[in-house]
């Protein structure tokens, strides 16, 4: 079994559409979410009719799609991002705004080998950005592997003989592929779609194959500029157009 893995696609249609055409090259099974649909970029709507259509097999939500459905005020998010949220509240269908609302909380089990969640599995909204975090999340999955997103960073975090050991995934041109030891759980995020926060604007997406237990993570190039030019016309903060140039 191979799994598409989505995560914090963020509205950015330019950077799905780019996303689905580079992995329809390489044979999947299923599609799986993490969450985060929405918020930040122009494509709210169209984002989430392409997901609904691909059908994803467990999808989850994110903070932002909370907030964007109704189900959290957004007092936690900084101006922009509250600003970003409430644009999207007004602008989603109802139908889109409902099925937003009704996607389940994680962590959530996939099978033998797999769970995802959107920030931790102790927490849906906790940020795992260090080994403090990392330690915890470890301690609290029930599954070999953990996906997870949120923070827009790729990384792998495993508990080796040496101890923890935590990786940034620097994407070249050739993806990164992680084996599965048969010990021990392994946390990956596969980093973001719409909206990369590693110092690399490229989208970012992974593919989960079951059979040789092992999670290859991709970077795929997208057209950046009309997703900026979107974010410009709609009225949305500048700086949000912005950071996608920089993947910051
Ligand atoms: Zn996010």
């Amino acid at each position: 079994m191979r799994y598409f893995i989505l995560s914090d696609i963020h509205a950015n249609l330019e950077a799905l559409e780019a996303v689905l055409a580079a992995v329809e090259a390489s044979r999947y099974d299923r599609v799986i979410c993490l969450g985060d649909l929405v918020g930040y970029g122009a494509n709210p709507n169209e984002v989430v009719d392409r997901i609904r259509a691909l059908e994803p097999t467990v999808i989850i939500r994110g903070n932002h799609d909370k907030a964007a459905s109704g189900l959290d005020t957004a007092k936690d998010f900084n101006p922009i991002a509250r600003l970003a949220a409430r644009w999207t509240r007004d602008r989603l269908t109802p139908d889109n705004q409902t099925y937003l609302a009704e996607l389940p909380a994680g962590p959530q089990i996939v099978d033998d080998l797999v769970e995802i969640c959107h920030g931790t599995p102790y927490d849906e909204d906790a940020y795992l950005f260090d080994e403090g975090d990392g330690l915890l999340a470890l301690a609290t999955a029930r599954r070999p592997l953990c996906l997870f997103g949120h923070t827009h960073v790729p990384l792998v975090l495993r508990m080796t003989a040496d101890g923890l050991e935590l990786e940034h995934v620097n994407g070249g041109d050739t993806p990164h592929t992680v084996a599965l030891q048969s010990e021990g759980r392994c946390l990956v995020n596969p980093g973001s779609v719409g909206q990369p926060r590693d110092g690399d604007p490229r989208a970012a997406y992974a593919i989960v194959d079951t059979d040789t237990r092992s999670v290859s993570l991709f970077r795929q190039r997208y057209a950046i500029d009309e997703a900026q030019r979107k974010i410009f016309t709609a009225g949305l903060p500048g700086v949000l157009a912005q950071r996608l140039g920089v993947g910051r």
